[in-house]
C-alpha cells in the first residue's frame, strides 16, 4: 500500500490546519479508495460506477436489461446486477468509514456496452433468444456516429429507468451491509452526470427519492444522504439557477465542460495543439490547465446563479483540473467547498489549497 511518511506527512498535516476546501478523490475501485485514504483523501467526490460493469458476466446481464424484450429476463438480469453491485458499494462504504462517498450514476457512452464483433453479436443473440438478424436490427437503431455526444450520462437513466433503479437498489443494499459492520453512518451522495436541463434532474430526483424513502436503511444514513448533479455542459452552467432548486450540490466536470466549451474532443490528442501553441494561439493545453476566461467564467456564473437560487448549495470540482496546481489556485477563489482528484494527486491538492487559503489572489 503506497503511503506518505516522515517529514512530508508532518508538512501535509500542518498544511491541513490552514485549508478550508476539502480534498476528496476520484475512484473506480476499492483499491484506489484505499490508496487515496493513505494520501489523506477526506472522502470520495466521484466514484465512476460504469467501470464496475466491465466483467463479462455483468456485461451480459446489462445487455439483457437493455436489449431483451422479455419482462422476466429483464427482471432477472436486474436482480443479478443488484447482487453484483451490492458487494462493490458495501466495500467502498466500509473503506471510507463515514466519510462522504459520491457515486455517479452510470455514465458510459451506450455503445461501450453493446456487442460489436460478429462473434459477440452471435453469442448475445443466443443468450437473448433473438435471431442474429433481429439483434442486428436493434443494434442499428441504437447506433451513434458520435456516442460521446449521444446516449450517455443521465440520458441513459431516463430512457432506461431500470438501470437507475438497479443502481439505487444496490446502493441501498450496500448501505445496509456496511452499516451492520460499522458504527459510522454511510454518507452516500448520488450524482447525476451529463445534465443539460433541470427537467432531467427532476425526473431522476423523483425516482431516487422514492427508492430512498422506501428503503430499509439506518435513519442516520437517510439523513446524511445528498442528491446532486454534475455541471459539465455549458447549458447546465447557464441554467444553474433552475437546476440548483432540486439539488444539494453541484460538482463541476471540467473534462467534459472543456470539451464542450472549446468544441475539442477529449478522446483525440488534438493534432492542432502543437501548431496552436507554436503560433501563440493557445498558451497551454486546456485539458491540463483550466481555461480561466471561458470554462472558468462558466463555472463562476453557475456558482453565482446556483447559490442565488439555493444558498445552501455545496460546490465541488471533479474534473482532471482538480489535481492541477495552477487550476486549483484559480478554483479556490470561486467559493468552492471541495475538490476531487485522482488518488496520487491528493497530496498536491492538499498543499496547493492550503497555500491558496493563506495567500488568496
Ligand atoms: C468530467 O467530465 O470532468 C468528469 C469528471 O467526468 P468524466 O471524466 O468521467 O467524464
Ligand atoms: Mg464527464
Amino acid at each position: 500500500q503506497p503511503h506518505i511518511g516522515g517529514a512530508m506527512s508532518t508538512l501535509l498535516g500542518w498544511s491541513d490546519a490552514s485549508r478550508t476546501i476539502a480534498v476528496r478523490t476520484n475512484v473506480e475501485t476499492v483499491d484506489a479508495a484505499r490508496t487515496a485514504l493513505s494520501f489523506g483523501a477526506e472522502g470520495i467526490g466521484l466514484a465512476r460506477s460504469e467501470h464496475m460493469f466491465f466483467s463479462r458476466e455483468r456485461m451480459v446481464a446489462l445487455r439483457r436489461m437493455i436489449l431483451s424484450e422479455d419482462e422476466e429476463q429483464r427482471a432477472a438480469a436486474l436482480r443479478g446486477l443488484v447482487d453484483f453491485q451490492t458487494g462493490d458499494y458495501a466495500d467502498i462504504f466500509a473503506t471510507m468509514r463515514g466519510r462522504p462517498v459520491t457515486v455517479r450514476l452510470f455514465d458510459p457512452p451506450l455503445h461501450e456496452f453493446l456487442p460489436r464483433t460478429d462473434e459477440d453479436i452471435e453469442e448475445t443473440a443466443v443468450s437473448l433468444g433473438f435471431s442474429v438478424r433481429a439483434l442486428r436490427q436493434r443494434l442499428e437503431r441504437l447506433a451513434e456516429v458520435n456516442p460521446m455526444l449521444g446516449h450517455r450520462g443521465c440520458r441513459l437513466a431516463i430512457t432506461y429507468p431500470e438501470i437507475l433503479e438497479m443502481q439505487m437498489q444496490a446502493l441501498m443494499s450496500g448501505i445496509r451491509a456496511a452499516s451492520r459492520a460499522q458504527a459510522e453512518p454511510v454518507r452516500l451522495e448520488v450524482m447525476v452526470p451529463f445534465v443539460s436541463t433541470a427537467s432531467e434532474v427532476l425526473f431522476i430526483r423523483e425516482r431516487v427519492m422514492a427508492i430512498l424513502e422506501a428503503a430499509d436503511i439506518p435513519a442516520e444514513s437517510r439523513e446524511a444522504f445528498a442528491f446532486g448533479t454534475m455541471i459539465e455542459l455549458p447549458r447546465a452552467a447557464l441554467r444553474a439557477g433552475e437546476i440548483a432548486r432540486s439539488v444539494d450540490f453541484f460538482s463541476f466536470g471540467t473534462n467534459d465542460l472543456t470539451q464542450t466549451t472549446f468544441g475539442i474532443s477529449r478522446d483525440d490528442a488534438p493534432t492542432f495543439l502543437a501548431p496552436y501553441q507554436r503560433k501563440g494561439i493557445y498558451e497551454y493545453d486546456p485539458f491540463v490547465t483550466l481555461d480561466e476566461r471561458g470554462v472558468g467564467e462558466l463555472i463562476a456564473i453557475a456558482i453565482e446563479r446556483g447559490k442565488a437560487a439555493n444558498p445552501g448549495l455545496k460546490i465541488g470540482i471533479c474534473g482532471e483540473h482538480a489535481g492541477d496546481p495552477a487550476s486549483l489556485k484559480f478554483l479556490a477563489g470561486l467559493g468552492i467547498d471541495y475538490v476531487s482528484c485522482s488518488p496520487y494527486r491528493v497530496p498536491v491538492a492538499r498543499l496547493t489549497l492550503a497555500q491558496a487559503t493563506q495567500n488568496p489572489t
